[in-house]
């Protein structure tokens, strides 16, 4: 009992201080408004990969296998780091020579091996996990940030009275303040017109990940270092990030209907 204690609060403060991808609730409201699109076939070819599990459950297991070093190599696979300022063209290009293996290379090499009916159920499994997690940081618009300030991380600011950094507050503080469940919330944003996500599921991986970041490049221009962020920034950015997290539902839905 004593020992578990400890276990959940030691889980709690690595979740809360870590900063890698959306916190634990941004992962799983984009898995559920996936899961809510999903097509019957999709459905069903998902059913023999995880049974009745569900893709929000799954959502933040790469986050949390980051503890365990036979992982360590996955770490680079969250995010990727592109120079400022690059036209489209040149962003996709840049992509495209990253070296080793990332956000971008990642979105991929999943995708194919969860649509390999020859792979193992397990290897499937682990496919899964990360293209419903990698979609969810794709949309993280600080996952596609600076290489210098580790997308954000090193930006501190306050989020309120808490000391936190840039990143962390997208990927969670931003969030939470809203203060609503993650089946709550995606209920609330799961509310697009059938045009609205087309819309969203006509790009490709390139065109979203540029997206993110403009939006980044956005989100640069508007913190100062040690700036106190609060009611302001919630107001400013809400709409963003919700935007974000309803794309990413309605597009992770796209590429697992297309997949599975
Ligand atoms: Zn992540």
């Amino acid at each position: 009992m004593y020992m578990s204690r400890i276990f959940l609060v030691a889980l709690f403060l690595s979740v809360s201080v870590s900063a890698f991808s959306w916190g634990l609730t941004g992962h799983r409201i984009v898995a559920e408004i996936a899961q809510m699109n999903l097509k019957k076939s999709a459905q069903k070819e998902l059913k023999k990969i995880i049974g009745k599990e569900t893709l929000a459950w799954w959502s933040n297991w790469p986050d949390f296998i980051k503890s365990d070093t036979t992982w360590k190599h996955a770490e680079p696979w969250h995010y990727v780091n592109v120079k400022p300022g690059l036209s489209k063209e040149d962003f996709i290009a840049a992509l495209k020579e990253l070296p080793g293996k990332n956000l971008y290379s990642q979105l991929y090499e999943t995708m194919a091996q969860v649509k390999d009916r020859s792979l193992s159920q397990e290897q499937r499994q682990v496919a899964l996990r990360f293209l419903i997690h990698l979609v969810g940081d794709l949309h993280q618009p600080l996952h596609v940030g600076h290489a210098d300030d580790l997308g954000g991380n090193r930006i501190v600011v306050y989020w309120f009275d808490r000391k936190t950094n840039l990143h962390s507050l997208w990927d969670t503080w931003l969030l939470d303040n809203q203060q609503y469940s993650y089946t709550e919330y995606a209920r609330l944003l799961n509310i697009a017109s059938e045009e609205q996500m087309k819309a969203w599921s006509a790009g490709t991986i390139e065109d979203w990940l540029y997206e993110s970041h403009l939006m980044a490049e956005q989100i640069y221009a508007s913190a100062k270092m040690e700036e106190k962020l609060g009611y302001q920034y919630n107001f400013r950015y809400v709409k963003m990030m919700e935007e974000q997290l309803l794309k990413g539902g309605v597009r992770l839905a796209t590429l697992l209907n297309r997949v599975l």
